[in-house]
């Protein structure tokens, strides 16, 4: 595989990722070591968007299915999403490498708001901004909000790390029969539902022309290689 012609990237991260081998919340060992893998791949000259989920911390679906008023739930997922944002910056910032939380829900004590403008001079001047709370309202994802900030910050591509390394035709962990995806169009990945990132995800990236790049950030090293035309990924695309 040659090497992407990537510029600009957003580098969406699940929550879980931050968790280690904990079931639950933040282990400041595995934040360093998803930070030292987000700085490899800084090193390889790009500029880095970040967006990080919450779903270590709190879910609003798994709040709704216990009784919670859904909104309420979301709104408490998307402010996990700021802990983890934060915890990623002092991790990033620990390594050295200057970072900005922007964040949907305003909360200026501790983050800037999200500005675009402002954004693209961070990104330009070699920040990583790392963009929490989503999109800053109920009933999305961090994955929509990856999508929206990926379209709005003019990303070349999304990448999603996750701990599967692509996008099979079955569930790995479940099937060992289960097939692995080089290349995938975004029509296949929403007729067939294969799960990926929601669909009003997938939509806005299809719309947009942006290709979702699915690898597993549990192996070291995979991102940086997958960023040097290398590693183990699936790419969902308009061409796929
Ligand atoms: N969330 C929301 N709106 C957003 C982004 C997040 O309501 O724009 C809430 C939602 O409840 C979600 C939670 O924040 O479940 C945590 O985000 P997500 O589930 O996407 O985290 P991940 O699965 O990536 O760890």
């Amino acid at each position: 595989m040659s090497k992407p012609d990537y510029k600009r990237i957003l580098l969406k991260l699940s929550g879980e990722a931050l968790m280690g081998d904990q079931a639950f919340g933040i282990d400041p060992d595995t934040v360093a070591r998803m930070a030292e893998e987000v700085k490899a791949a800084k090193d390889t000259g790009l500029e880095i968007c970040l967006v990080i989920g919450g779903g270590n911390i709190f879910r609003g679906m798994a709040g709704a299915a216990k009784g919670m008023d859904r909104a309420q739930a979301d709104y408490m997922g998307m402010l996990a999403t700021i802990m983890n944002a934060l915890a990623m910056q002092n991790a990033l910032e620990q390594l050295g490498v200057p970072t900005r939380v922007q964040s949907a829900i305003e909360m200026d004590k501790v983050c800037e708001p999200v500005i675009r403008r402002r954004a693209a001079r961070h990104l330009e001047k070699g920040r990583i901004v790392i963009f929490a709370a989503g999109v800053g309202a109920p009933y999305f994802t961090t994955d929509s909000g990856a999508a929206l900030r990926a379209a709005e910050m003019n990303c070349d591509a999304l990448l999603k790390g996750t701990s599967v390394d692509g996008v099979y035709n079955a569930d790995p962990k479940q099937d060992v029969g289960a097939i692995r995806y080089d290349t995938l169009s975004f029509d296949k990945v929403l007729q067939d539902n294969l799960k990926v990132m929601d669909a009003s995800a997938v939509a806005l990236c299809r719309d947009n022309d942006i290709p979702i790049v699915v690898f597993s950030i549990r192996e070291q090293g995979n991102l940086a290689q997958i960023l040097s035309g290398g590693g183990i990924s699936t790419t969902v695309s308009n061409q796929g």
